[in-house]
């Protein structure tokens, strides 16, 4: 066996466990150079937010002393990773490089190139299934042999083969390296703010693997059976999801991990629905990769032609959570403050943006994805195709939610505003979903002036529900 090492290039598959580049190179019994690279070249658009830097930031200390404490260090390097990865090579001898595969289209190209020049000169390049359950070009319709765009058939055929999906992997024995090439510090990317906005994400989460592990355990023992109708109520004493979505996107855990946990609790309507939300992901993948622009252009092409507002001012009150819809600004606050926003308020601010607002999706899209910290090009493009209603699958436009009677259903109690709104705690619950219909002395006794203390409603979902559907018609 020659001591040429052996290059593990980690992407958005932070963890030791269930890694199959690292398995891989941990079997190769070669010396392993643990590499991350923050690519500042093939990203543009989008490149991580905000938040997602945020993230980052821990989640590759997190991953550093991990690999500490198996006697080896993440070479941290910044820049195009095709002259890094040729640079390190040279340096090191390296003779073969694993990877885990992406999807975005952005890094599909960039793989294939890096793949090239490195088997050009000698490298034996092994790239992995290691963030999804089925490739994307796995699942295909019986009839035409092409991609699924309908979740429902697309979950049955990965239902069928269940079987398939293989046992996760444990953390593997890996030899290290007598010396590694050169690392930049973490620090020097950047990526934490300057300013202050992230204190409170400090006190909501643990990025990294252990993190990832912990939170997963606390759901399955604490909420998994109950998931299916608890997964529809925001407010925090009530909230029942497993927050896995940023640990997901960076591959802090990767979904046969969670596959086969989940599997060997017993058998629940809780159990099955959360598993089918986990292929909702590979949809959206698999949406990713087969859909011509799926993160900027509509899949059905009429919506091309809606007229959209350009209201800078309606966009702004939205983006901060002034609306005057208390459950729509919950849902942005609660995003601006935590980094995430509980699946049922995304569809919520989403649908009252595009249909209420009349403000393009993309760019609610485009504040997601500075905003979260589970920003996933796959699941934001998805998700806000689907709310705008011009996705495969989506909610048909006409179909508009009411954001009072949303409100009044899963937050029944207003425990969820009462948290991110905090204006109008004193409102009994009868009130506080549309503040402009209590009675005077009842906002004089919660100490609300509206207009002052908290928004007047940006518009009249009634009249705006109407104009949409008229936009709608011109399109249609
Ligand atoms: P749980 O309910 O516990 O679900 C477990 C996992 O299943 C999630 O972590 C996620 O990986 C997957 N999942 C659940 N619902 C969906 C879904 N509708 N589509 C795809 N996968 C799903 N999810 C992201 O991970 N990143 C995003 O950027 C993102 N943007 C969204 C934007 C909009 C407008 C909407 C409506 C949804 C978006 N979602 C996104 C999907 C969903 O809201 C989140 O995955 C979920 O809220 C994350 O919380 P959780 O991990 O507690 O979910």
């Amino acid at each position: 066996m020659s001591d040429a090492p052996i290059i593990v290039w980690f992407r958005k598959d932070l963890r030791l466990a269930d890694n199959p580049a690292l398995w891989f190179a941990g079997q190769s019994g070669r010396p392993v150079i643990p590499l991350y690279i923050y690519d500042t070249e093939n990203q543009h658009k989008w490149h991580p937010g905000a938040a997602s830097q945020w993230w980052l930031h821990h989640s590759l200390k997190s991953l550093a002393t991990d690999l500490h404490k198996k006697n080896t260090d993440l070479v941290l390097r910044q820049g195009d990773p095709e002259k890094i990865l040729k640079d390190i090579v040279k340096e090191t001898g390296a003779c073969q490089i694993a990877w885990n595969r992406q999807y975005e289209p952005w890094a599909v190209p960039r793989d294939k190139s890096i793949k090239s020049t490195l088997e050009d000169m000698d490298i034996e390049v092994r790239t992995f299934k290691g963030s999804l359950l089925f490739e994307p070009w796995e699942i295909k319709t019986k009839t035409s042999g092409s991609y699924y765009k309908v979740y429902t058939p697309f979950m049955k055929a990965c239902r069928e083969r269940e079987d398939t999906i293989r046992p996760a992997y444990d953390v593997p024995s890996i030899q290290t390296a007598k010396s590694l090439p050169k690392s930049e510090k973490l620090d020097d990317f950047k990526l934490l703010p300057d300013r202050d906005w992230d204190e409170e994400f400090y006190d909501v989460w643990t990025p990294g693997e252990a993190g990832a592990e912990k939170s997963l355990k606390a759901f399955i023992s604490d909420h998994l059976t109950d998931y299916k109708d608890g997964r529809n109520y925001p407010a925090h004493e009530d909230e029942a999801v497993s927050r896995m979505s940023p640990h997901l996107h960076w591959g802090e855990i990767s979904p046969y991990q969670i596959w086969s946990r989940v599997k060997e609790e017993r058998k629940s309507e809780g159990r099955k629905t959360y598993l089918d939300e986990i292929i909702w992901r590979e949809f959206c993948y698999n949406l990713l990769y087969n859909v011509n622009n799926f993160t900027d252009q509509p899949m059905h092409e009429k919506f091309s032609g809606f007229k959209w507002s350009t209201s800078e001012n309606r966009l702004e009150r939205w983006q901060k959570g002034q609306t005057g819809y208390p459950i729509v600004d919950a849902g942005m606050r609660q995003l601006w403050r935590t980094g995430w926003m509980h699946n049922r308020v995304r569809m919520i601010v989403g649908s009252f943006l595009v249909k209420d607002l009349l403000i393009d999706w993309r760019k609610g899209e485009k504040w997601f994805w500075d905003c979260l910290v589970d920003a996933d090009l796959a699941n934001n493009s998805g998700g806000w195709q689907w709310v705008a209603g011009c996705g495969a699958d989506a909610q048909p436009f006409f179909r508009i939610f009411n954001p009072i009677t949303q409100s009044e259903k899963f937050d029944k109690k207003g425990r969820y505003i009462r948290e991110y709104v905090p204006e109008l705690a004193d409102l009994p619950d009868k009130h506080i979903h549309a503040p402009w219909d209590a009675p005077e002395d009842v906002l004089k006794e919660a100490g609300i002036t509206l207009g002052k203390d908290y928004p007047e409603p940006i518009v009249d979902h009634k009249q705006a529900r109407e104009e949409a559907l008229a936009r709608y018609n011109e399109i249609k």
